[in-house]
């Protein structure tokens, strides 16, 4: 039997905890906050750090009103989590949450614990060709979707063929589309990592091949797109048939659990198929009382333009950051930007100056990214103060400029 064909947990656990522990080792990580309002993390030193790696890209995670919502979801139904598969019995508010997110995003959703907990309940549904008139699809997967796609590639392989491409690689994806009937491409509409998905060659090649289309939307949502629709589904109205998309509520959207798009508004015909053959949306755990509460106060204020101003606020703070900072992303247009430094222990000299200074990034290295090309990602808010931003930049500027003439410097 052969094995490791797509992931060695172990080989993976030993370079990782090199990682993790030089991490740990400079008080990068374990930092422990009382609250984590407005972006702002107050931790048990009595320290105040302001939050430059958080996905809350609209700064919703503390709304009160999305607090609110929770209260409500909690106080209405007098319980946590219905400890019952929702296939047999289900709450009214499981059905309203339901069904304000297929409203507000014009598209057919259900909900489901987490994002990843989507990516298992849909990609062997769609290798196993249920969701492309009963042939099992080439399936295609970028090679950098993200790592809740990729886990599921041993139970992908197991339904039909399976082939991992190089980032964006249209072409070769098109030469796939030419020789095969039946194709479906996973890819992330916003990278982790940075950087989005060629929309509009994609669909032209759904368009003159029928490529089934996946996406997972984690980042896009909420963040971008008119009324918070996403990179993705922000890009047109209504819905492309042929179509999946797979969201976190947990990041802008902020509230909490997954969401899986899975047709046109009204469309319900796919809905008992994935409750069936899916584990994770049949199971005891659902997103809870308070969750559901919240996602409800949150698509009001998606409804309400609340959204909108909040994604100009963030685009402002994007345009003010690149016009200060360097990086290669600058002028995408979304809230992640990766300060490339190089080597690992500059980079965490880097980050510990930040740190220093009041203000949190993720530093970024092997095994996550190749040797060598370590750096800082940092993730925008549409709550930072611009003043924050200016001084955030500075810091920054000064700290990586000492870092480079020491590096300069003969030994
Ligand atoms: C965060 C993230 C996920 C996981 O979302 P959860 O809701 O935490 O499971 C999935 N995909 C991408 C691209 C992510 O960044």
């Amino acid at each position: 039997m052969v094995t490791h064909q797509f992931a060695n947990v172990r080989r993976q656990l030993q370079l990782s905890n090199s990682f993790w522990d030089d991490s740990a080792a400079h008080g990068l990580v374990d930092i422990v906050a009382a609250d984590m309002r407005d972006g702002h993390v107050h931790d048990r030193d009595g320290r105040t750090i302001v939050n430059f790696s958080s996905y809350s890209y609209l700064g919703l995670d503390s709304d009160p009103r999305i607090v609110a919502g929770a209260h409500r979801g909690l106080e209405e139904t007098a319980t946590i989590n219905s400890s019952i598969s929702r296939m047999r019995i289900r709450l009214a508010l499981l059905e309203e949450a339901e069904q304000r997110l297929s409203q507000t995003f014009g598209a057919q959703a259900v909900t489901v614990s987490s994002c990843a907990a989507a990516a298992w309940a849909t990609l062997p549904l769609l290798a196993s060709g249920e969701l492309t008139d009963g042939h099992p699809p080439l399936v295609v997967f970028d090679k950098n979707a993200h790592f809740c796609l990729n886990a599921m590639k041993p139970l992908v392989a197991d339904e039909t063929e399976l082939i991992t491409i190089a980032h964006n690689d249209i072409a070769a994806l098109e030469e796939l589309c030419r020789n095969h009937a039946h194709v479906a491409y996973i890819a992330d509409g916003v990278y982790s990592t940075g950087g989005g998905a060629p929309l509009a060659e994609l669909f032209r090649l759904q368009d003159e091949y029928g490529l089934f289309l996946y996406f997972d939307e984690a980042h896009g949502i909420s963040t971008l797109g008119p009324r918070g629709r996403g990179y993705v589904l922000g890009a047109y109205e209504g819905w492309r048939e042929k179509t999946l998309v797979i969201a976190s509520l947990n990041k802008g959207f902020g509230a909490s659990g997954g969401v899986i798009f899975f047709g046109a508004l009204g469309d319900d015909a796919l809905k008992n198929t994935l409750l069936r053959t899916s584990g994770p949306l049949m199971w005891s755990q659902r997103i809870n009382t308070a969750g559901l509460g919240a996602i409800v106060a949150a698509c009001d204020l998606h409804d309400d333009g609340t959204v909108d101003e909040r994604q100009k606020a963030l685009q402002e703070r994007i345009r003010l950051f690149d016009s200060l900072v360097d990086t290669e992303l600058a002028g995408d247009g979304l809230p992640i930007r990766f300060v490339s430094i190089g080597q690992e222990d500059t980079t965490i000299a880097v980050a510990r100056d930040m740190l220093g200074a009041g203000f949190y990034t993720s530093p970024v290295f092997f095994p996550i990214i190749r040797r060598g090309s370590a750096g800082l990602r940092l993730m925008l808010r549409a709550d930072l103060e611009p003043d924050t931003i200016r001084r955030f930049a500075d810091t920054l500027n000064a700290s990586l400029a000492a870092h480079q003439d020491r590096a300069e410097q003969p030994a």
